[in-house]
Formats: C-alpha cells, structure tokens, sequence
C-alpha cells in the first residue's frame, strides 16, 4: 500500500465489490484516494471491511482504462478514438437501422450488477423505450437468477428475508453452496462470532470451506454432498423433518398453503436419507443428525450462494431451501430465514430495477397491462406485452441471425458466461456490438463501438446489497470520461427519439421511487438523511424493513412447493470421468477486471486447479505440475494444486483470470426455470499437459 500523505476531504461511498455492500469513508487528496476507511456507522459492516473494499482501488485510475469513446467498421479493424458526439450518433443510427431493417427484436441490451441501480434502470429504459421491446436482461441470470424465481414462488418476493445483523439471533447457521470466507468476508466475521458465542453450524458443501475448521469455530455437520446433489439433500432433510415429527405444525396451519400436497410427496420413500445416500454422497445418519439440528436448535437461519443457483435445478433448490425453513418455523422473525449471499455488489438492485425481459421495475410482469400503463403514461410510448429474450437466447438468436445488435454495459460476457466458444461465436455474428466498461474487456475483442465507463468513484447513485439495503455511492470526482453512464444511454435514446428528461442522477432515483412501490420512500435526500435504508420503504416503512414476512408472506401464505429431484444430465461419463465445480477466492473479485488492476494482483497470479491426492496420483500429476482441463465443449489449461479439501471424483478452480478460460469446459446447460448456466457440474478429465 502506497501511502499518499494526508487526505484534506472524505466523501462517504459504497464499495464496489461484493454484496456485502460495506459503508467507506474514501479519504482525498485533491482528486487523489489517499485511504478507504471502513464507516463504522456503515449499516452493513459497522467499521468493518476486507483487503478488497480496503486496499483494491487502484483499478479506478490503472493506465488500462479507456478514457475516450473508440469505433472501428469491424472487428478485425484497429480501433480509431473518437469524440462523444460521433460515438453517440454513431450508435444511435447503427440501432436505429437495425431496429428498421430487422425488427425491434434484432437488437437488446444487458445490464450489469456492478452498476447502480440508476444506471441499471436507464439502460432496461433505453431498450423498452427506444429499442422497442423487453429484450433486457441483467448478468445477474448467470448468478442468482434462480432465487428471484424461488423466493418469489414461495415467498412472494425476490430477496432474501433478513438483515446481516439477524445472523447475530441465530441458534443454527446452515451454510449451503456459499463461501463467505472469501466471497463475503465482512459477512463472515459476523457469522463467526455468533458461532464463537455457541451457535451451531451445518455447511453442506463439495469442498472442505474455511468455514468447516477455522479458529474457535467448528462445524456440527460438514455435509460433503456431490455437485448435482442438492435437491436431493433437501429433500432427504424435509423428509426427516416430516416423518420424525419435527414440523412446526402452527407455523404451518397459520401461515402456509400446499401442505397435503406436499407432506404426501416428501414423505414418500424415494426422498428418505436411506434412499438417496449414494445419489448425495454423504450417510443417512449424518443427514437426519443435521436435519433435526436445523429442525430442534432454536432459530435456524440459512446463508446461501451459487453452489444452490447454478445447477440444472437451482430454482427447485431454492425452493427447498423455503420449504425447509417454512416446515420448522423459521421465516418472519430475527435468527432465522432463507438469505442468498449475492456476488457482486449490486445482484439484488440489479434484479429489481427491471433488467429482466419478462419484469418491469419492482418485479412486476409486463404482461400485466395496469402495470405497463404506469410507464406507458410516464414514458409517452407503448410497451411490448411479451417478454424479450434472456442473455443465452440472445446468444442463441445472434448465431441463428435473427438477433443483431446488443449493448452490453459493465458485463464482460466473453470472460464470465459458459461455454466461451458458443459465446464468441454469437458476439462474432452480431451487425453492431456496443460495449461500455472501464476496459478493453475480452468482449470488447468482438465490438465495434467502445463507450468509456466510469468507476465507482465517479458514480452517483445507489447500490442495493444481498440484504436489501440501498446505499449511497457518491462521486469523489467528476466522471473521466466526461460522461456519468446514465448520461450516455439517455443521449442514445435522444438520438433514437425517446427522451428521458433526466438532469441528475437524483432524478432517475425519483423516477424509480414514483414508479416502483418497494422504492416509494427512497430519494437522494431520504438516504443522505437516514444512511441507508432496506426495501420495502414507503408509506408504511419510511425506515425501510430489515426483515421480511412477518405476520403473513408478502404473497399472504408462504406455498410450499413440490421439489422433486431431477439429476443433471452432466454425468461423470468414462471419458469425463472427474465432475469440475468452481467458485471464488478473497482477494479476486469474478472475472478480475478490476482487483487483477490493482497492487494485490500479485497474490494469486493465476487460477488453479485443486485436485485430491488419490486422483493425482492416478493420473501421474504432481502438486504445481500443467494440466489439461477437458469438457465435451473445450480444453483449458491450469496448474494443479493437490488438496484433500476436495473429495475424491470432485476438482475445482476459480475463473478470476482470462487466460485459464475456466469457461472455456463449462456447457450450455442450465436451470430450468430460469437459464441460469450450470456452472456447478461440468464432466470433465484431467491429464497432465504435454506441452508447455
Ligand atoms: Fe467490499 Fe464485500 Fe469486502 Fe465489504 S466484504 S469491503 S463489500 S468486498
């Protein structure tokens, strides 16, 4: 860390990176960030922080960055700077002749989860408003797609219950398909410290987390299930919940609905422990001892993250996870509760401002015509009724030819979505690519028009974190690039004759809040007032709601929905004999764009693979040695790092760096309800290399 001498001004922001969404004071010399120094009023992290919040920062001003607009005719072209006005203009028109020659279907746009909500809500604008259809969608499909349609179905919302300080009243903390270690590290010393105090803790995990055996704390159950697993687990524990009599039958009678159902399918034999032990991978015995701690321990609370969503089931997951906490009580009240552990810093806000090509702002279907009314007036235009397209059938239609044009702001899909070859074969067919980011991305490799973006730095606005709390991010300085992001994608829409009539920021915030009943209380001036406030915040809530479904559902009675498990068709085959899963380290953030930029890039410098000794050993590979990573759709290469925190049968890596392209092995498979990629369970062999 370089220290810059005293700061002689300090504006109060939000970090960028994970969902977490810690409260910093960022210390300024002039225009210089001397120090971030963690809020110790900051609602979600009360003084806290982690070496990414605190020291990788250095990205915002990395000689990489682009400052200036860049078009080039086509992709093999080198790229020529150009000034706003061509830029703009020039976007506008290649949309525009599109939209004409093809159809408002040809073109569309994604949105990003590390924007703020008011970015994320000009740009799903610009493509109902100017482009002409509902063909948005937000990165957050590849993530936590599948919590918005299991939360919704069972709960009647799309977020999780609780705020992070209710982990402090729980009694059992279930921890499944999440490392908050690394992924949501100022969350995790929370949770630590209530396990210090005598809670007790069920992982249920592949990998042998941080979380199972760390200082002062030990698991009661670690369930090492096999990727593919999960409802199969859920299922084992409802059904011992049910037929040893641990339901919290009044919870139920009061305040739930689909019980007959229900009870008949999770009582039958096919989801007894005994029956699905091999299938999972751990003992009955261990599951029914971890189903009736979460069933009898006193306020038992969930904390969930990828490892439930990005399954060929994980909507069905997550639903299972309701179902679990609905059958022993465990919804409405502090401790307790189903929490998805959101990635980025702004997955939640993401979701809600409408970025999905079937939901208007606020999660209200677009076919609903008195809700496409409320904009249709506010917007003088007519809505599409039909839902667009979701991110892989944009790909789909972009390689079919039918889809032509995308604007993709702050989401590197070449690096992050799966199956990178389907990826680039789309982005290479596209008419006109417009990326807006901070770099030259590896998408950026297949565009034709390249909008600067600014960092969160230079960003007026909101970001809303993993437990519905909406922060303040102010700009320590004017944009770089001359523009704010939103700023850009009005001047777009002007230019295709859709006005946004926009001056500030603020005003988008004002939109939102005139618009959306979740967000009817919130304004720039109500979070300058209050710090920070959790939705819903309105009439009823002025201060916002730090836990949900109290007294009754948001959908009246929670439904507890059938779950019945349907393996994946990733099987472990004599050719891909190994199942590959993935996840995160602490000091990387996703595709590394950002903490790759900064001075703690040196401490990991490349993904590797973690592998068991046994399956090492059979393939003649050492600890460091280069291996090839094969799928049935591509071939990486990563060094092996020999672990037993995996167990046999089961390898894993991260996806932090562009050249490993873990990407590169993962399929096309995907959630059924939702598409979100099954990056969880990919089949794959591992050899070592042969060539350097
Ligand atoms: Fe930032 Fe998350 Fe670390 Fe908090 S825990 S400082 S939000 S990366």
């Amino acid at each position: 860390v370089v220290d810059l001498g005293m700061p002689d001004r300090t504006v109060l922001t939000t970090c960028a990176y994970c969902g977490v969404g810690c409260s910093f004071k960022a210390e300024l010399r002039g225009d210089q960030l001397v120090r971030m120094v963690p809020h110790k009023d900051g609602g979600a992290n009360e003084g806290h922080s982690c070496v990414k919040g605190r020291f990788a920062f250095g990205y915002a001003d990395h000689p990489d960055r682009q400052l200036s607009p860049m078009m080039r005719d086509s992709i093999d072209d080198e790229w020529r700077p150009v000034g706003w006005e061509e830029a703009l203009t020039e976007v506008a028109r290649r949309f525009s002749a599109l939209r004409s020659e093809h159809g408002p279907g040809a073109i569309g746009g994604i949105t990003s989860s590390r924007t703020t909500n008011e970015e994320v809500y000009a740009v799903q604008k610009m493509v109902r408003g100017a482009f002409g259809n509902n063909n948005v969608d937000t990165c957050a499909r590849v993530c936590h797609s599948p919590t918005g349609y299991g939360l919704n179905q069972t709960f009647g919302t799309s977020a999780g219950t609780q705020t992070f300080s209710s982990v402090e009243h729980s009694d059992v903390i279930m921890v499944i398909g999440a490392n908050p270690t690394d992924a949501h590290p100022v969350f995790a010393s929370r949770m630590k410290r209530r396990l210090r105090a005598g809670a007790k803790l069920i992982v249920a995990d592949p990998r042998r987390i941080d979380l199972v055996r760390s200082p002062h704390v030990e698991a009661e159950h670690h369930l090492p299930l096999q990727p593919g697993s999960n409802v199969a687990l859920i299922n084992a524990m409802a059904h011992t919940v049910v037929t040893e009599g641990l339901v919290d039958q009044e919870f139920l009678d009061a305040r739930c609905e689909g019980q007959d159902e229900y009870l008949e399918f999770i009582r039958g034999p096919e989801n007894a422990p005994e029956a699905l032990e091999e299938v999972i991978g751990v003992d009955a015995d261990r599951i029914r001892a971890a189903a009736r701690l979460f069933a009898t321990g006193g306020s038992s609370a969930i904390y969930y993250g990828l490892g439930v969503t990005e399954h060929s089931q994980g909507s069905t997951m997550v639903m299972g996870l309701a179902n679990l906490a609905m059958l022993t009580g465990n919804v409405g009240r502090e401790g307790v509760g189903v929490n998805p552990l959101r990635g980025q810093n702004n997955v939640q806000g993401s979701c809600d401002m409408g970025s999905f090509p079937h939901e208007l702002p606020g999660y209200r279907h677009i076919g609903t015509e008195s809700v496409r009314e409320i904009y249709e007036s506010l917007w003088g235009t007519t809505l599409d009724p039909d839902p667009g397209l979701r991110i892989p059938n944009m790909f789909d239609a972009a390689v079919d030819g039918t889809f032509r044009g995308l604007f993709v702001q702050g989401e590197d899909i070449a690096q992050s979505d799966p199956n990178t070859h389907h990826v680039e074969a789309a982005l290479s067919a596209l008419d006109c690519l417009v990326v807006q980011d901070l770099f030259l991305n590896e998408t950026a490799r297949f565009a034709h028009i390249f909008l600067p973006g600014t960092s969160f730095l230079e960003k007026d606005g909101t970001f809303t974190n993993a437990e519905r709390r909406i922060n303040r991010v102010r700009p320590t300085m004017p944009p770089r690039t001359g523009k704010h992001e939103w700023q850009v994608v009005a001047e777009i829409a002007a230019r295709m004759g859709f006005a946004m009539n926009w001056e500030r920021s603020a005003d988008i915030m004002d939109e939102i809040a005139a618009t959306t009943p979740t967000f009817a209380g919130v304004s720039f001036a109500h979070l300058d007032r209050v710090g920070s406030v959790q939705w819903p915040c309105n009439e009823a809530a002025p201060l916002g709601t730090p836990t949900m479904h109290v007294g009754s559902f948001v959908r009246g009675k929670g439904r507890l929905m059938k779950t019945v498990y349907v393996p994946t068709l990733e099987r472990s085959t004599r050719r891909y004999p190994l199942i590959l899963t993935t996840g995160r380290i602490l000091s990387q953030y996703n595709v590394g764009a950002q903490t790759r930029r900064t001075a703690n890039s040196s401490w990991h410098a490349e993904d590797v693979l973690e592998i068991h000794p046994h399956d090492a050993e059979d393939r003649g590979i050492t600890d460091g040695a280069l291996v090839e990573v094969a799928s049935r759709v591509g071939t990486t290469r990563l060094h092996a790092r020999i672990s037993d925190r995996m167990p046999v049968g089961v390898v894993y890596t991260t996806f932090h760096h562009p050249e490993s392209g873990a990407n590169v092995v993962t399929t096309e498979n995907s959630d059924w309800a939702t598409n979100c990629p099954e990056y969880k369970v990919t089949a794959v062999q591992v050899a070592p290399a042969l060539r350097a």
